[in-house]
C-alpha cells in the first residue's frame, strides 16, 4: 500500500473503502472478507504474464512458472470438491455459466432455470441477460406457501419443455436444495444437469451443504462469496465434458486468464480445505438460524419460515415497507444488507418487498449467536421505526462499538488519513 502514495486520490478510495466495511454491518449475503493471504496474491506480478491455453499448452512463451501457479489451482480445486476436471480460469461467476451453457447447449436450445423474482440468478433465463437472449427459456420456482421449490413443478416443466439443460442454484434461496431429485428429473428427459453453487461453495467445501459434485454434469461457482477466496469463478466437470469445458472457456469465451487471480484462487482453496474451515461454515449456519431466530421472535416473516443455509430472506410484504426503504433505514444505522423480491412480488424490482441477509462474513469476523441474537434485535428496532433518527442514531452508536471490538483490514483504513465512513 506503501507504493500507491502515488496516487492518492485511490488511495483515499482504498482507504475509505477498508473503514467502511470495518465499521458497518456487512450482511450482504454474496459477500465475504478474504484473508490477508488471498488479498495478497492479487496484489503481484503474475497480472503481468499473459498465458492464453492451459498448464503445458499455452499460446505464449514464458509460461513455465504461472503453469505452476495454475496446476497447483487445479488440483486444489479438485480435491477440494472431489472433482475429476476443474477450470479455474473463468474471470467470475457469470462467465462460468456461460461457458457452461456452451459446453453443453446451442443457441436457440431450451434452458430450465430458476425464475429470478424466486430466488434465481440473471444469467439462469433472465431475459436482460445472454442467457434469456441465446436460449429459450423455461423457469421454475417455489411454492408460495412453502417458499421451497416445487421438485414437481420442476419436473413438469421439464417434460412440457424438453429442455437441453436444466439448472440447479440461487442467489436468495434459504434452504438446502436437493441435487439428487434435480438429477433424477434431468435424466427422465434426458437433459444435462448444471448445478451452479456459487452462494453455497463454502459451505459444500467445509461439509455442512450436500455436494453437487456426484451428481451434476458441469458445476460452477464464484470463488467470493462462502468460499471466501477473491472475485471470480470457476467450474468443476468429469472427464466427459472436460475438453468441451476448457474449449469453452478459452478460446470460446475469454482471452488471457488473470494469472495474479487464479493464483488467489489457489490459495483459497488451501484455505477452505483447512479443518478450521469446517468450523467456520458451521459458525456461518449457527449464526444465521441465530438470527433468523431472533428475527421471527419481533414478528418478522422469511421466506420458507427459517434457513438451512447463510442465508435469510425476510419478507416484508405483510408491512409498509418495502424492501428499498428498508435497505436504506438498515444502512442509515450501519447495517449493510440489499432489497430483494420475494416469491410472488407485488412491487416493482427496484422497490421489492424483501431484504436478503447473509451472515458468511460478519462470522469470519469471529461473530458469534450472542452478536447475531443482539444484532437481531438491532434490525428490528430500526425496521419498526425506519423514520426515527434517535433509533437510527442509537443503532449506529452501538454498532460502532461492535464493530471497533473486531478489527478488519487495519493496515489499509490507515494508510491514507482521508473521510470516516458517512455518519447517519
Ligand atoms: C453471484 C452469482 C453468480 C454470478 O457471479 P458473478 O461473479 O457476479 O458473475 C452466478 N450464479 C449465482 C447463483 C450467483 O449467486
Amino acid at each position: 500500500m506503501d507504493a500507491l502514495r502515488t496516487d492518492p486520490e485511490i488511495l483515499e478510495t482504498i482507504a475509505g473503502e477498508a473503514r467502511r466495511q470495518h465499521e458497518t454491518l456487512e450482511l450482504i449475503a454474496s459477500e465475504n472478507f478474504c484473508s490477508p493471504a488471498v488479498l495478497a496474491a492479487m496484489g503481484t506480478v503474475l497480472t503481468n504474464k499473459y498465458a492464453e491455453g492451459y498448464p503445458g499448452r499455452r499460446y505464449y512463451g514464458g509460461c513455465e512458472v504461472v503453469d505452476e501457479t495454475e496446476r497447483l489451482a487445479i488440483e486444489r480445486c479438485k480435491s477440494l470438491f472431489g472433482a475429476e476436471h476443474a477450470n479455474v480460469q473463468p474471470h467470475s461467476g457469470a462467465q462460468a455459466n456461460m461457458a457452461a451453457y456452451m459446453t453443453l447447449m446451442k443457441p436457440g436450445d431450451t434452458l430450465l432455470g430458476m425464475n429470478l423474482s424466486h430466488g434465481g440468478h440473471l444469467t439462469h433465463g433472465s431475459p436482460v441477460n445472454f442467457s434469456g437472449q441465446l436460449y429459450k427459456v423455461a423457469a421454475y420456482g417455489v411454492g408460495e406457501e412453502t417458499g421451497r421449490i416445487d421438485y414437481d413443478q420442476v419436473r413438469d416443466l421439464a417434460q412440457r419443455n424438453r429442455p437441453r439443460v436444466i439448472v440447479a442454484g440461487a442467489s436468495a434461496y434459504p434452504r438446502l436444495i436437493d441435487f439428487p431429485a434435480f438429477a433424477d428429473i434431468a435424466r427422465q428427459v434426458d437433459a444435462a444437469l448444471i448445478v451452479d453453487m456459487a452462494h453455497i461453495a463454502g459451505l459444500v467445501a467445509g461439509g455442512v451443504h450436500p455436494s453437487p459434485v456426484p451428481y451434476a454434469d458441469i458445476v460452477t461457482s464464484t470463488t467470493h462469496k462462502t468460499l471466501r477466496g477473491p472475485r471470480g469463478g470457476f467450474a468443476v466437470t468429469s472427464e466427459r465434458y472436460a475438453k468441451g469445458l476448457d474449449k469453452a472457456v478459452f478460446p470460446g469465451m475469454q482471452g488471457g486468464p488473470l494469472m495474479h487471480v487464479i493464483a488467489s484462487k489457489a490459495v483459497a482453496f488451501l484455505e477452505a480445505a483447512r479443518p478450521d474451515f469446517s468450523g467456520y461454515v458451521r459458525q456461518v449456519l449457527a449464526n444465521a438460524a441465530a438470527l433468523a431466530d431472533a428475527l421471527m421472535d419481533r414478528g418478522f416473516r422469511l421466506v420458507s419460515g427459517g434457513t438451512d443455509n447463510h442465508l435469510i430472506l425476510l419478507d416484508l410484504s405483510d408491512r409498509d415497507l418495502s424492501g428499498k426503504d428498508a435497505e436504506a433505514a438498515l444502512e442509515h444505522a450501519r447495517i449493510t444488507t440489499n432489497k430483494n423480491t420475494v416469491p410472488g412480488e407485488k412491487r416493482s424490482p427496484f422497490v421489492t418487498s424483501g431484504v436478503r441477509i447473509g451472515t458468511a462474513a460478519l462470522t469470519t469476523r469471529g461473530m458469534d449467536q450472542d452478536d447475531m441474537r443482539q444484532i437481531g434485535t438491532w434490525m428490528a428496532d430500526v425496521l419498526e421505526a425506519p423514520h426515527d433518527q434517535d433509533v437510527r442514531r442509537r443503532v449506529s452508536e452501538a454498532v460502532s462499538e461492535l464493530t471497533a471490538r473486531r478489527p478488519l483490514y487495519e493496515e489499509w483504513r490507515e494508510s491514507s488519513p482521508g473521510l470516516a465512513a458517512p455518519q447517519p
